[in-house]
């Protein structure tokens, strides 16, 4: 049925992990092949206006809404399947130098995460990166899945002291849940099936977990959001605001508050590509028309008038840096957020993040962010912007920082504060 619940989750791991084997294997065990047919429809997902399953398949092609406005390559996989019980999309991110990035994207959008250990190595630097950017992203629930225990003959003492050192580890990362379970996804041991090799393991197999952990879906309880990606006059006579909506739902008769003006209006249709709706709901990319003519373009965000998004042109925010070059303070960028673009400069760096514990620690003086490393900083905007923190709303609330002369992106960023400058109160 259309209904059943989706989980959408990432796998992360070094190389040789054993991702790719995971993934496979369960598939083959639980005799589900993949869905092809999803990748054909992912095209079509980008069509506005679409209805039915457009819901999930939207998800699909999901990304950092800014990602995913730019319209850059984004060098990740997404595979659909789908048991009994609920319907699965893996987010499945390849690649060695641009890693990071695809893994920040996939997660940007999991509700959870498969870390990969290697039994024989335990829990390594990269796995603590991983986890911290897991749990920065907003990804609540992580499966610490250690593989390849025929390796060390399936030792229960071996798995302990690595679930130890995970837990430990991970307490300040705020996961609302973590599940670690010792694997061998070579024979498919504890994927689908229990293990006769590990006895001792007491709790369900992978995609047993995986089809009953609980998931809160906060972007359907969340205020209502949508970025107007254009503005759709097809004749004299209509003219709609398009775009997906990124947060709760909305009703004909609703109001909502255009920003970053901040003028409310009333909701005359919710318009999909084959007719109107009664609502429109987080994850469905629709048209809505206004009962009355008011200013309204691209780059605005449409938002719930009584929890609106806050408008501001300084943000303190995090960000992961991209690329090699790196970040300069003061120097010119374009920020991305939602479908709103705007010259943005840093205009302080406060902390570096400690990827082995996830804490922040000052800077020292003159240093900066380097290839992947992660910061606290404040932003200055040339215009005001629409949005929410990230913790709030990961859709209006993660933005991208982009090199004007290379056109490349160097930051993927994350909204912790909003405010408007004196000048502009003045
Ligand atoms: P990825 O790079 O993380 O996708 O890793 P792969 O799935 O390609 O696996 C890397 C290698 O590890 C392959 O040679 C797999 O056969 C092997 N491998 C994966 N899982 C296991 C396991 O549970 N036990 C053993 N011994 N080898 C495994």
């Amino acid at each position: 049925p259309a209904d059943k619940p989706l989980l959408r989750f990432i796998t992360c791991g070094s190389v040789d992990d054993g991702k790719s084997t995971l993934i496979g294997r369960l598939l083959y065990d639980a005799e589900l092949a993949p869905d092809d047919l999803i990748a054909a429809l992912e095209a079509d997902s980008r069509k506005h206006g679409t209805q039915g399953d457009d819901l999930d398949f939207a998800l699909l092609v999901d990304g950092l809404a800014a990602e995913r406005e730019q319209g850059i390559t984004i060098d990740v996989a997404y595979r659909y399947f789908a048991t009994d019980r609920r319907k699965f999309i893996v987010a499945d991110t390849p690649g060695h130098e641009q890693y990071t990035r695809n893994m920040a994207v996939g997660a940007s959008t999991a509700d959870l995460a498969i870390l990969l250990v290697d039994a024989r190595k335990g829990i390594l630097p990269q796995t603590r990166r991983h986890s911290v950017i897991t749990s920065m992203f907003g990804v609540r629930h992580v499966v610490v899945a250690v593989n390849k225990m025929d390796l060390v003959d399936y030792s229960e003492e071996t798995f302990r002291r690595i679930e130890a050192d995970f837990r430990d580890f991970a307490k300040h990362l705020r996961f609302a849940s973590i599940y670690v379970l010792p694997l061998v996804a070579k024979d498919g041991d504890n994927l689908v099936h229990g293990a006769k090799t590990m006895p001792w393991h007491d709790g369900p197999p992978l995609l047993t977990y995986l089809e009953g952990v609980a998931i809160e879906d906060v972007m359907r309880i969340a205020p209502f959001r949508m970025p107007v990606q254009w503005v759709n006059r097809p004749n004299l006579d209509f003219r709609g605001f398009s775009g997906f909506i990124s947060g709760g739902n909305i009703r004909p008769g609703d109001i909502v508050r255009i920003l970053p003006d901040g003028r409310d209006t009333r909701i005359s249709r919710v318009v999909t590509y084959d007719g109107d709706l009664e609502s429109g709901v987080s994850g469905q990319s629709v048209t809505l028309t206004f009962t009355e003519e008011v200013d309204c373009s691209r780059g605005d965000l449409l938002s719930s008038p009584v929890s609106p998004a806050k408008v501001g042109d300084r943000l303190e925010a995090k960000l992961l840096w991209l690329v090699r070059e790196p970040l300069a303070i003061g120097k010119n960028y374009l920020l991305k957020i939602g479908t709103k673009t705007t010259p943005a400069n840093v205009t302080s760096l406060d902390a570096r993040i400690e990827i082995e514990t996830g804490l922040a620690a000052p800077i020292p003086a003159g240093e900066t962010l380097a290839f992947n490393e992660i910061g606290e900083a404040k932003l200055s905007l040339e215009t005001v912007v629409a949005c929410d923190p990230y913790v709030e709303n990961r859709e209006t609330g993660g933005f991208i920082l982009i090199d004007r002369i290379t056109n490349e992106t160097v930051a993927v960023g994350m909204v912790k504060t909003v405010a408007a400058s004196t000048r502009r109160a003045e």
